[in-house]
């Protein structure tokens, strides 16, 4: 495994259009930053408008002939990345830790969760399938084809800095559309190295191409509005993911949205409280609390409340917070400042209105943008983080009585990504599951995220699934020919 200062090193920092690495159009630079110290890692290239217009001009240019590129071909490369991200993912990991902050194992975990969508695409790139049907008069007959959409645009978070690319580029890949991808400004590394690894599995030039800015909007919204992308995927915030279907709407551009959560986890009195607990734990925990499924409010029947609480205080006191890279560290800091205070303001609210501390409750010691494990008891239902979502370590808990007023609390919010219910009662199991409103339901489990399974929300939580057999239709369009016999 690679140092700290080999794996930035080795990690390309120009923009990466038409299958070359380029300098910004005026060499504008940004500086990436490790959040466990502040300390600039490197800086790479902060493209401009120019740059971005020059990234969807090498897409445009290569869609025909890659839509055209055997299936089977399209496939192995996406096998190779697969193959290649797996070989090389201790050092993609100490890449990821360095910029997002998350502790190594948990970016080898996500690391090893990207390249299964390579290789879970790598499949579906042979089963693109069409229809022959016969027309309901007889005398006709329909041939159903599904092609690729064309050039695609493609605006990942920070959060997750290579899974969330990894489950576009994939399916796009697959189905034979060429992109442009802009990850975060906070993260770019990660898909700056993915693209090299790409390009080293096969990818031919002008399939993907990566441009990297501080001026996110100014960038991607020309290219928006260019009338030759025909794909927008976004995975973000609500707040940018509605201003982007405005700007989507001028072209009439699919789009596909994966936006925010404020999950709710549901623990009846019927519950088996080791899985509960565990449940809890992964659904809060995953990513530091700073994941679109992260559990943002959990409910707990009163008979078992006082257990519960107990043990999930337990497991979040005995949690080490630390810088990533460091053994046996199990929570990094936050993504920065901004995102430790308002992590600050939402738990201060909550004690304001009521809640009680159990653990933690402050911002942890470091230069870093640390923040201590929390668990808030009593929190009322009008507390802010019961309706914004917290992205930190923070378990709110508030008591039920009965199911249905637990389905209420738990719909009412205008998200639906995901939602977790904990009971050994199969009835009730299906019945809250089909009362919930959300895309996802976690039954006994505190994780829904797989590759094979369809990952999406309902509601404010977005458009479209990514993942499962439905994840490449996104990128496909159906077309019929009426065939005259
Ligand atoms: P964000 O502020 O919405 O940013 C997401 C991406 O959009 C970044 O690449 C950002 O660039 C870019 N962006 C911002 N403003 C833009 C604009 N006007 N035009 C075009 N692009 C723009 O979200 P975030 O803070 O990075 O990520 C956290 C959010 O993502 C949370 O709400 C979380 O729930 C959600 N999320 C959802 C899922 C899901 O699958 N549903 C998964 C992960 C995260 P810059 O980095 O330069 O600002």
């Amino acid at each position: 495994m690679s140092s700290e200062r080999e794996v930035v090193e080795a990690c390309p920092t120009e923009l990466f259009i038409g299958g070359k690495w380029v300098a910004a159009d005026g060499g504008e630079t940004l500086a990436v930053e490790d959040p466990a110290t502040g300390a600039t890692l490197c800086d790479v290239a902060d493209a401009s408008p120019a740059d971005g217009k020059a990234a969807l001009d090498a897409a445009v240019a290569a869609q025909a002939e890659w839509a055209a590129t055997p299936p089977r071909e399209r496939g192995e490369i996406l096998r190779r990345t697969y193959e290649l991200m797996t070989e090389r993912a201790d050092d993609l990991a100490l890449l990821m830790t360095l910029e997002m902050g998350k502790p190594v194992a948990e970016s080898k975990g996500e690391i090893a969760y990207a390249a299964e969508f390579f290789r879970w695409f790598a499949e579906e790139a042979v089963r693109i399938e069409g229809g022959y049907q016969i027309a309901p008069n007889g005398s006709g007959r329909f041939l159903l084809m599904r092609q690729p959409v064309g050039p695609c645009l493609l605006i990942t978070p920070w959060n997750f800095p290579a899974a969330m690319g990894a489950r576009k580029i994939g399916p796009a890949v697959a189905a034979g559309c060429t992109m442009v991808i802009k990850p975060a400004a906070q993260t770019p590394l990660s898909m700056l190295k993915l693209a090299e690894l790409m390009t080293e599995a096969g990818l031919p030039a002008g399939v993907l191409n990566v441009v990297t800015t501080n001026d996110a909007g100014g960038v991607m919204e020309p290219l928006i509005r260019d009338g030759r992308a025909r794909k927008l995927s976004f995975t973000g915030s609500t707040s940018v993911g509605r201003k982007l279907i405005e700007q989507a709407a001028d072209q009439v551009l699919r789009t596909s949205m994966e936006l925010g959560g404020n999950a709710p986890l549901l623990v009846f009195e019927d519950a088996d409280l080791d899985k509960a607990v565990d449940g809890a734990m992964l659904a809060k925990m995953r990513n530091g609390g700073e994941a679109c499924t992260s559990a943002n409010r959990i409910y707990v029947h009163s008979a078992v409340m006082e257990e519960f609480s107990s043990r999930l205080t337990e497991r979040m006191t005995a949690l080490k917070v630390g810088r990533g890279t460091e053994a046996g560290v199990d929570v990094g800091p936050l993504i920065d400042g901004k995102q430790r205070d308002k992590v600050a303001d939402l738990v201060a609210d909550a004690i304001a209105q009521g809640a009680r501390p159990l653990t933690g409750g402050s911002v942890a010691e470091g230069n870093g943008y640390f923040f201590q494990p929390t668990v808030l008891a009593d929190v009322p239902v009008t507390a802010r983080l019961q309706k914004e979502e917290i992205f930190g370590p923070v378990a709110p808990l508030t008591a039920f009585e009965t199911e249905d007023e637990a389905v209420r609390m738990a719909n009412d919010t205008e998200f639906g990504l995901v939602s977790y219910l904990f009971t050994k009662d199969l009835s009730r199991a299906l019945r809250v599951s089909e009362r919930l409103e959300a895309g996802m339901i976690g039954l006994n489990q505190g994780i829904v995220s797989n590759p094979a399974a369809p990952f999406g929300g309902v509601k404010q939580s977005g458009l479209g699934r990514e993942g499962g057999t439905v994840g490449i239709d996104e990128y496909l369009e159906l077309k019929y020919v009426a065939v005259s016999l």
